[in-house]
């Protein structure tokens, strides 16, 4: 099958930009792939290991691309709009990767030129490490790409993007924003807030009792650790830019860390143990779905990404 784009660009160069490039060249070699990051130093380390064709400007990196994609955080994404737009080619498909999708749409389709078109995706992979050393080929294999077309619906376009990312090993799935943003605040976003708190009031725990909290941390805890130490500007972005669904969710994850609480302070092990063997189906049920294994390392023997 032909590649869905003969040259592809990448702007900003980090794990998810480097992993493109990576499971690209794995997938097709004969793709062009070219990309630029704003630091000397970024650009300097894609270019030693070899990344992709590393250009000293963003206008170099897209010239003649068919596909450009946006691989910053979320609130960079206006500003490296307005460096690309007047060097994007004609008949050019720009996407992103951002883990919030209305505030991307937001962002970038106002600053679109005539003849080039959006649809935003969102791989549902990653892992707590940043920048170009952190990529890596299998990243998004069986993973999911979620595709968020400007209007919400499926087009020629959208099927380009999608075959994209399948040729990456992913599965997708067309989504409207709205939609993405509220089931990313369920499944990553609260979460990850979640474990960012836990690993914070640890933190002020350990000042308590001094390092026991790190030395004799057992596997709870260090899952919530490897998730708090994620990208502290990418997932600021999440935070500001994913508000009201985020909130929506941390509201209702309230009320039931209340019921918990009270059914602890009254003794009421019926309903700890019903909740319990409710949330071990869901694992489950993720295990079966084949988004994890039950090793009980919790499944990332292997450097498999993690959802984010
Ligand atoms: P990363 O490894 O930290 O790389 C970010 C890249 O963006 C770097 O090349 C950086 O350039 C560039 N950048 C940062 N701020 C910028 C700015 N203000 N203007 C221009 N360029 C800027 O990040 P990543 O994990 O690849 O994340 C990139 C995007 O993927 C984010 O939108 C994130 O929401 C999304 N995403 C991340 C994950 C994940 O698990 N990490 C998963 C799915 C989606 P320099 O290196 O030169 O500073």
């Amino acid at each position: 099958m032909t590649a869905p784009f003969q040259h592809v660009a990448l702007i900003g160069l980090g794990l998810i930009a480097g992993s493109i490039a990576l499971a690209q060249r794995r997938a097709d070699p004969s793709v062009r792939v070219t990309g630029f990051a704003r630091s000397a130093q970024t650009r300097a380390t894609a270019r030693e290991i070899g990344l992709c064709e590393v250009f000293e400007t963003p206008a170099d990196a897209v010239a003649g691309a068919d596909l450009v994609i946006l691989c910053v955080p979320i609130g960079a994404m206006a500003e490296v709009m307005d460096q690309i737009a007047p060097h994007l080619k004609d008949g050019a498909l720009v996407s992103d990767v951002g883990s919030v999708k209305r505030a991307v749409l937001e962002a970038v389709v106002p600053r679109l030129p005539t003849g080039v078109a959006f649809v935003g995706a969102h791989p549902m992979a990653g892992t707590e490490h940043s920048g170009p050393h952190a990529g890596f080929a299998t990243l998004f294999e069986n993973r999911w790409t979620l595709i968020v077309p400007v209007d919400g619906k499926r087009s020629a376009r959208s099927d380009q993007i999608a075959a994209f990312w399948q040729g990456l090993g992913a599965n997708t799935e067309v989504m409207d924003a709205d939609h993405h943003d509220l089931v990313c605040a369920v499944v990553s976003h609260a979460p990850h807030l979640i474990a960012y708190t836990m690993v914070g009031v640890a933190d002020d725990l350990r000042r308590v009792t001094d390092t026991e909290v790190v030395k004799f941390s057992a596997a709870g805890f260090r899952d919530f650790t490897r998730i708090a130490a994620s990208d502290p500007t990418m997932w600021r972005d999440v935070f500001l830019t994913n508000k009201d669904a985020t909130l929506e969710i941390l509201g209702r994850f309230t009320e039931e860390l209340f019921a918990l609480q009270r059914a602890i302070r009254t003794g009421d092990g019926e309903h700890l143990y019903d909740y319990f063997t409710r949330t071990r189906a869901i694992r489950r049920g993720i295990i079966d779905a084949g988004q994890d294994t039950d090793a009980p390392d919790f499944g990332r023997a292997g450097a498999k990404g993690e959802d984010t």
